[in-house]
């Protein structure tokens, strides 16, 4: 298990982590959201030993993470940073042995996984002839091959087409099976949203928002009234507790202030005629993230 506890890292007087804590157990998957600067990195840069940490402590399996422990992490940097001239074989070779792995060893991984991604025939081609989506796949692959008990992947989806994001959540959710404690970032909600079971939300450094994603939702009050019907969207509008009113291709969306408001709004919605819905839904992740962070998330 991965425990943060109570970190703050300064960089000179400059505060970029604030008394931050959490923990990751096995198997279990992570979310650390925030917007750039949020301190994301450097929590990451923490973890697996580069940085020191002001204060505080961060610990996998009650141990410090030293040398012999860090030979269990696995990192996806965000900056992809491959030897382009090595072939794809050479590449891995070289970060399995720095991982302490026998070459024979390396290279039977190595096959299982150019399988798992659909790319046998790159393995003995140069790093620089590969597409970017291709070379995130062996960046991958290098942050895997020893088996880590904690992977940490700081933006694992940037630049990847959607087959590429589905396959990169499928080998995600395989490591997770077995038993590989997972933690990532993303700016993308939607990603988050598919896999992640517990998260934090940095904002400055400060976590302000943590725990589990089914939990979080739960608890938050606003809620997303779906409707189909005939409707009076000038009168929704007016509902009590109603702060806006869409209309989708799909239906009418209502969004209300808390769950409070809900008899209020389906006692305006039976006035109306051809009501074939009322679904109330919790709101989506990035909702939540917005309210939190109260700016415009980019990808
Ligand atoms: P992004 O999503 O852009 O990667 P992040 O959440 O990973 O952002 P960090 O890279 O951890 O954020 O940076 C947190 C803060 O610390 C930022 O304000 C950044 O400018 C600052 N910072 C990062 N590294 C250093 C450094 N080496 N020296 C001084 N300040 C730094």
């Amino acid at each position: 298990m991965l425990k943060l506890e109570n970190v703050t890292k300064y960089y000179d007087n400059f505060k970029a982590v604030d008394n931050l804590s959490f923990t990751v157990k096995e198997g279990e998957i992570f979310g650390l959201l925030g917007v750039n600067g949020a301190g994301k990195t450097t929590t990451f840069r923490m973890i697996i030993g580069l940085l020191d940490s002001t204060e505080g402590n961060i610990t996998l399996d009650g141990k410090k993470i030293d040398y012999n422990v860090s030979d269990k992490i696995g990192f996806l940097t965000e900056e992809r940073s491959l030897l382009t001239k090595l072939t794809v074989k050479e590449q891995v070779i070289f970060y399995g042995v720095l991982k302490g792995l026998e070459e024979k060893e390396i290279l039977k991984r190595l096959d299982y996984w150019l399988d798992r991604f659909h790319i046998t025939d790159y393995k003995e081609k140069k790093i620089k002839e590969l597409s970017k989506g291709n070379q995130q796949k062996i960046q991958f692959i290098t942050s895997i091959i020893n088996e880590p008990k904690l992977l940490i992947l700081d933006e694992p989806f940037s630049g990847l087409d959607p087959i590429n994001v589905e396959l990169f959540m499928d080998v995600i959710r395989e490591l997770k099976k077995k038993g590989t404690s997972i933690i990532f970032s993303s700016h993308r909600m939607e990603h988050v949203e598919l896999f992640c079971e517990k998260l934090v939300i940095l904002v400055h450094g400060q976590s302000v928002l943590s725990g589990s994603l089914k939990e979080i939702k739960k608890s938050y009050r606003k809620k997303n009234i779906h409707v189909k019907a005939d409707a009076n969207i000038d009168a929704l509008k007016k509902v009590k507790g109603v702060v806006d009113v869409l209309e989708t291709s799909e239906d009418i969306v209502i969004k209300i202030e808390s769950d409070d408001y809900i008899d209020d709004v389906f006692n305006e919605i039976k006035k109306y005629k051809n009501v074939t819905e009322f679904r109330v839904e919790d709101p989506s992740l990035n909702e939540i993230f917005l309210s939190k962070v109260g700016v415009v998330y980019e990808s």
